[in-house]
């Protein structure tokens, strides 16, 4: 069997794009109803980088494409709430995609069902203020413990009620599981496509999980560490 090495680059997820819409599949957002006969959902959840979601969120733009970029609130690795992160995740929206919500439920980690969970309503709210305006109603979960979650108002975008007849493929760790991710496209099996793609990966690509990590590490301190001079800068000027 031919081992699928994927190439993970800014330019090569433009080519994947262009592939995907030669092969007749209309870009839909989350919550989109549609009579084409062949649709992708284009899904991102966006769990360290913001900057690599923007520029994702050109290249899609430049491509005429849209997508769903879901959002967490409770990142480890960036703040929702900073000014840098308000002005992409607007920008994102401004490129015609829309948010959704990338949901961390950490105390309640362990929960199986969400019916009437108050927190991830407000956390909904909160994300529509930071995007101000309305967002899609529709979240994923960072490293979910199982796939049966479950709103009265909200679609977990693995609930099997959503993904009935729907083909689903990752990017998880830099690894497309069924190969080439191309292959499901063209096979003529589905007309329904989920399609998760993390942007870190494209944006930092190295050759492994660990070396784009590694590319990311690095600049995210060169970064701080600029903010951090600036900022005492600022505080001495402006005491
Ligand atoms: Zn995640």
């Amino acid at each position: 069997m031919k081992l699928f090495k994927q190439i993970f680059s800014p330019q090569a997820y433009g080519k994947m794009l262009e592939e995907i819409h030669k092969m007749g599949f209309s870009f839909m957002i989350f919550g989109e109803a549609t009579s084409r006969p062949k649709n992708l959902y284009l899904r991102h959840d966006v769990d360290i980088c913001l900057e690599a979601a923007y520029n994702m969120a050109v290249v899609e733009h430049s491509k005429s494409v849209r997508s769903t970029f879901f959002i967490m609130l409770r990142s480890e690795f960036y703040n929702a709430y900073s000014n840098e992160s308000i002005s992409y995740i607007r920008g994102i929206r401004k490129l015609g995609h829309e948010i959704g919500l990338h949901y961390h439920p950490g105390s309640i980690q362990n929960k199986k069902k969400y019916q009437n969970d108050e927190e991830i309503q407000r956390d909904f709210d909160r994300l529509s203020g930071i995007v101000n305006d309305a967002i899609v109603p529709y979240f994923s979960i960072h490293n979910p413990v199982n796939l049966d979650y479950d709103h009265s108002s909200y679609t977990f975008v693995h609930d099997k009620k959503f993904i009935e007849n729907m083909k689903y493929i990752s990017d998880s760790r830099m690894f497309f599981r069924e190969g080439n991710p191309l292959d499901v496209f063209t096979s003529g099996s589905y007309a329904l496509v989920q399609l998760l793609i993390h942007p870190i990966f494209w944006h930092y690509g190295g050759e492994t999980l660990e070396a784009s990590l590694k590319v990311y590490r690095d600049s995210y301190l060169k970064k701080i560490e600029k903010k951090l001079y600036d900022d005492f800068n600022g505080s001495l000027k402006n005491p």
